[in-house]
């Protein structure tokens, strides 16, 4: 691990040198980061008789995703947890210039093949895709590339995008992509529930315990098959208010701790062994977390899909309509699911997303800023609004994104009443994360005593 301090105390030197190197080096005109517009399109794939492996995005997620492949009847499963093993092949596997996710995703992956030796013809791996201003858009195409110079060309690699039609879904892509909405949803409302209590909780382990039978109760509703999503919806939110119950039952202590914004790309941020549990060392030192979920990246994508029909002039057109339809019953789901949480959430609120895109506009350039780097700056402006003491930004060392956000974090805390924010980098190699998280917990208090903004 490798990190800098970008506070308003931190000196920034050198950064915004490489933020206008990342800046440059992104292709021009820029093409919207939407899975819609994925390069890798396959559309020949036949998933009978495979199990799917999805990464842990975070684990939760991926527990709830998998549950959601269950009711269209695909076999699926969570990777097997990360370890030395993982970053041993992952380098094995990969050239040095990869982003650290990919090294991760790949020794995860490799470890199956390799030491649990899975049937090729019988695995397959889901590996999101996308276009866009940064190196994610060629991840499925090099796993692919690996997978088949080491001879396992039966291995599918599975990128969920409509630019191929849902290829390997067949027709049951409506029923998973409204299902899997669902397990985002209920995935970002019981990590909102764990980071809130954890750190208050008087017997250690206790919340980590209800999360998890949470989780699993919320895959058993969300996999059962044949059920309609009326049904389902309500199976939903009786399980939600039963999980809200146990939550609430867990004894907690009164304590009056920073609270600290997590901001980041989206799989260092959501993926622990990537950034070696970074949430557990803020409340281990006296913080408490609040975490950017995973549907605001849904919901960025949506805008950008927008965005994209009105650059085209194709407003109005079948596939304006078909977004357009897709975001009110994505809200609808969404309202009926958070509808039993808003007294629990109160000040912790999650904004539209053109909040957190309008957030950031003043601080990147018209043309070119997209992704990450948008959502962790309007993301960080948006939690010093709420009265967080904190921010930390959890990115992939060398992450272009992350390189952006690092040069412009120090002119977004002077305007903000300097609030602290740091950039942690990981690449998997060891550094002093304690000390580290000790330090900017100090800056946190410090400005807890003397900040303007309160919480509400
Ligand atoms: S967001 Fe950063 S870490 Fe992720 S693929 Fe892009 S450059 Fe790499």
């Amino acid at each position: 691990m490798s990190s800098e301090t970008t506070t308003a105390q931190g000196n920034g030197k050198g950064t915004k040198e490489r933020a206008q190197a990342a800046l440059a080096a992104v292709p021009r005109p820029i093409a919207a980061q939407s899975a819609d517009s994925s390069p890798i399109v396959t559309t020949d794939i036949d998933m009978s008789g495979r199990t799917l492996y999805l990464p842990r995005m975070p684990y939760g997620g991926s527990r709830l995703l998998v549950a959601a492949f269950h009711s269209i009847g695909f076999d699926a499963q969570v990777t097997p947890e990360s370890d030395a093993r993982t970053l041993e092949l992952g380098g094995r596997y990969t050239s040095g210039d990869e982003c650290y996710p990919q090294k991760v995703v790949m020794g995860d992956l490799m470890k199956l093949l390799e030491d649990d030796k899975l049937d090729p013809k019988k695995t397959a791996f889901m590996i999101p895709t996308a276009n866009g201003p940064c190196r994610f858009g060629q991840y499925a195409a090099l796993q692919r590339r690996v997978l088949d110079e080491h001879g396992y060309e039966d291995v599918v690699i599975l990128s969920l995008t409509s630019a191929d039609g849902y290829a390997g879904i067949g027709g049951h892509a409506r029923e998973l992509i409204r299902t899997g909405w669902r397990a985002v949803v209920v995935n970002d409302i019981l990590m909102k529930l764990l980071l809130k209590t954890r750190p208050y909780e008087t017997q250690p382990g206790e919340t980590d315990r209800v999360y998890l039978e949470a989780l699993e109760a919320a895959s058993a509703v969300l996999a059962r098959p044949g059920v309609t999503h009326k049904e389902k919806m309500a199976d939903l939110k009786a399980a939600l208010r039963r999980m809200k119950k146990a939550f609430l039952a867990i004894p907690v202590r009164d304590e009056d701790r920073p609270l600290i914004g997590v901001v980041g790309e989206i799989f260092c941020r959501l993926n622990t062994f990537s950034n070696e549990e970074l949430i557990r060392h803020i409340e281990a030192q006296g913080g408490e977390c609040w975490l950017a979920g995973v549907g605001e990246w849904m919901w960025y994508t949506n805008e950008e899909q927008f965005r994209r029909y009105r650059e085209e002039k194709r407003r109005l057109s079948k596939d304006w309509a078909k977004t357009f339809i897709t975001k009110r019953i994505q809200l609808q789901d969404e309202h009926a699911l958070m509808e039993e949480f808003h007294d629990l959430f109160h000040g912790y609120e999650e904004p539209p997303v053109t909040e957190i895109i309008e957030l950031a506009r003043p601080y990147l350039p018209q043309s070119g800023a997209m992704g990450e780097m948008v959502l962790s700056t309007g993301g960080t402006i948006f939690y010093h609004g709420k009265g967080a003491d904190g921010v930390v930004d959890i990115s992939p060392f060398t992450c272009m994104n992350g390189i952006i956000t690092e040069a412009v974090y120090p002119k977004v805390s002077r305007e903000h009443d300097n609030i602290p924010i740091r950039v942690f980098y990981f690449d998997g190699t060891q550094s002093d994360l304690e000390r580290d998280v000790g330090i900017f917990l100090e800056l946190a208090r410090t400005y807890k005593r003397r900040k303007r903004v309160r919480r509400g």
